[in-house]
């Protein structure tokens, strides 16, 4: 395949600028890669792993020259990584970035961007429990959404070029405007994992069960909160400072949902229970048919006697 990109740039190597890498690499999207993260450590680790062909700690350095920038930073350091590059980006550079609040990035980076260059705002519906350099893998993307914001009068040329490399890496992509993906993140993402840090943290706080307990018998589905409640602190602190508004709104409407299960248990009303119980276990079906995740049980893990003949 004929590289569709001189020179890209990827701006923070964790888990997302990682599997970038590992991607933009495995289909040769690009002849040369330039990696840039803020530490020493992380940039050594980058370059033993191999991800790209040039290392910096320098961002304005990485972009010199670059056709696309995909800046993967947590969303509250999106206003200084702009102010970084701005200076140094080519004209006619295409400027994405992968940050999962759209409305927050867009107000810090948009300001900054001169105006020869297309600054398209991303959003890749991947990922795992887990950061850092080491964490990315190849195929990460494949059969995932990635959601543009893009700003009015961006240039379709420059849209088509972004979708088509996403596309390369196997994603679905759609547009929307900010806003609604900030609305419609809160509730498939946002919140889940406020759910789950807050269920982890309040068993980490009971006093009647030991911590041992909770770790002992976690199997019965407090653990697949636990998985969640792992994801990175940083990250998820700034989603949450960064989407504060729509969180904030979904927050309201749990809570309103859960004082009336809260009452159906009280009063015994076993219909309303059943009724709710029904209609999500629908909603499961419907993610397994949308090919948004398997139907093995218990998300196909390997249980003991699955290895016997
Ligand atoms: P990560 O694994 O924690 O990696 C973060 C990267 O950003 C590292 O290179 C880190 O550099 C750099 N960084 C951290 N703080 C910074 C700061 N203040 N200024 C400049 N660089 C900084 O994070 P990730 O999971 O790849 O997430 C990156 C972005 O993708 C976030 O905006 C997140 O919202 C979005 N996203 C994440 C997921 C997911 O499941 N993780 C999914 C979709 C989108 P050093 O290590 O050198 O400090």
């Amino acid at each position: 395949m004929t590289a569709q990109f001189d020179r890209i740039a990827l701006i923070g190597i964790g888990l997302i600028g990682s599997s970038l890498a590992h991607d933009i690499k495995r289909l040769g999207l690009a002849k040369e890669v330039v990696i840039a993260t803020r530490s020493a450590d992380t940039l050594k680790r980058a370059e033993e792993l191999q991800l790209g062909d040039c290392y910096t700690t320098s961002s304005a350095e990485a972009v010199k020259d670059a056709d696309l920038i995909i800046v993967s930073v947590p969303v509250g350091a999106s206003e200084s990584v702009a102010k970084e590059i701005a200076s140094s980006l080519k004209p006619g550079a295409i400027v994405t970035d992968v940050g999962s609040t759209k409305a927050s990035v867009i107000a810090q980076m948009a300001p900054h961007m001169p105006e020869n260059v297309h600054f398209i705002p991303g959003h890749p519906l991947a990922g795992t429990e887990k950061s850092g350099p080491d964490a990315g893998f190849p195929g990460l993307f494949e059969g995932r959404w990635c959601i543009f914001t893009p700003l009015a009068g961006t240039d379709e040329t420059a849209l088509k070029t972004l979708r088509h490399f996403w596309e390369t890496l196997g994603s679905k992509v759609d547009e929307m405007d900010p806003e609604h993906h900030d609305k419609v993140l809160a509730i498939v993402s946002h919140l889940p994992h406020l759910i789950a840090y807050n269920i982890v943290g309040t068993a980490d706080d009971l006093e009647t069960v030991t911590e041992s307990e909770v770790i002992k018998y976690s199997a019965s589905g407090f653990r697949d909160f636990t998985r969640l409640a792992a994801s990175d602190p940083t990250m998820w602190r700034d989603v949450c400072l960064h989407n504060k508004d729509a969180i904030l709104e979904m927050l309201a409407r749990f809570s309103e949902d859960l004082a009336y299960l809260q009452r159906a248990i009280r009063w015994g009303e076993g219909d309303k229970i059943f009724d709710l119980f029904t209609r999500t276990r629908a909603v499961r079906r419907s993610i397994i048919q949308a090919g948004q995740d398997v139907d093995a049980p218990d998300f196909g893990r390997p249980h003991p006697l699955d290895k016997k003949p």
